[in-house]
């Protein structure tokens, strides 16, 4: 089985229809691990095209916010009020849908998935403070979170050695405008644990615009990166015209 794993998508149309084009063919199965709303111009758009092609969604402290679960008390001004804006423009169906969203984690054929970390779906992954201790925790070999928009992730290897895997997965020299649908492919060791992060479709902060994604197959065991272009114009154009807050927009052009 394929599996085509999206998070952090951020009400960002054109990002999601990019990976999902990029990624034909090559998946089986859609998993989503979470933020599908919030920041972006199109929350409902991105609500339906997500529940019409995922198999397995799982909750976001943005869709947690946006859905009116939280309060948006702990975000920062820019996300609180994309929050309030994104309350607005949500349907009361899509909304009660992230509403009804599970928490991570969840586990699907073996594979965990979580929007934070495994212990608690709002902590930041971002190094091996949070990372080492729920690598030592996993029962399973694969986990796949997002949260922090920086594709890569962490593992340990079968002598339980920390490693980023985000140093592999960046690599400043490929074209970051051009067309580039080449994968950057992990193969999983036997024995190894990993988190794998696939990257934020839409509101990537690991200094590449582009929309990121990941493919795991558990036949072949690997995972691929990848990268692909989007019409960024156009998402920044329907900020604009919605008056969401500049800062948000521009953050897009750099990828932070
Ligand atoms: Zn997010």
């Amino acid at each position: 089985m394929r599996y085509l794993i999206l998070s952090d998508i951020h009400s960002n149309l054109e990002a999601l229809g990019a990976c999902l084009e990029a990624a034909e063919g090559k998946y089986d199965r859609v998993l989503c691990l979470g933020d599908l709303v919030g920041y972006g111009p199109d929350p409902n758009a991105v609500t339906e095209r997500t529940r019409q092609v995922a198999e397995t969604v799982i909750r976001g402290n943005h869709d947690k916010a946006c859905a009116g679960i939280t309060d948006a008390e702990d975000f920062n001004t820019l996300a609180r009020v994309s929050t309030f804006w994104t309350r607005d423009e949500l349907s009361v169906e899509h909304s009660t849908f992230l509403r009804g969203l599970p928490a991570g984690p969840v586990l699907m054929d073996g594979i965990q998935l979580v929007h934070g970390s495994p212990a608690d779906e709002d902590e930041y992954i971002v190094g091996p403070g949070q990372a080492v201790p729920a690598l030592r925790a996993a029962t399973v070999q694969v986990v796949f979170f997002g949260h922090t928009h920086h594709q890569g992730g962490f593992m340990l290897t079968p002598k339980g050695v920390f490693q980023s895997i985000r140093d592999a997965v960046i690599q400043p020299e490929r074209g970051k405008s051009e067309e580039d649908n080449q994968a950057v492919v992990l193969p999983l060791e036997d024995g190894a644990r990993y988190l794998i992060n696939p990257g934020s479709v839409g509101q990537p902060r690991d200094g590449d615009w582009r929309a990121a994604f990941a493919i795991f197959d558990d036949a072949t065991r690997e995972v691929h990166y990848y990268r692909t272009p989007y019409n960024l114009f156009a998402t920044q154009e329907k900020m604009e015209r919605a008056g969401l807050p500049e800062p948000l927009v521009l953050r897009l052009t750099v990828g932070r």
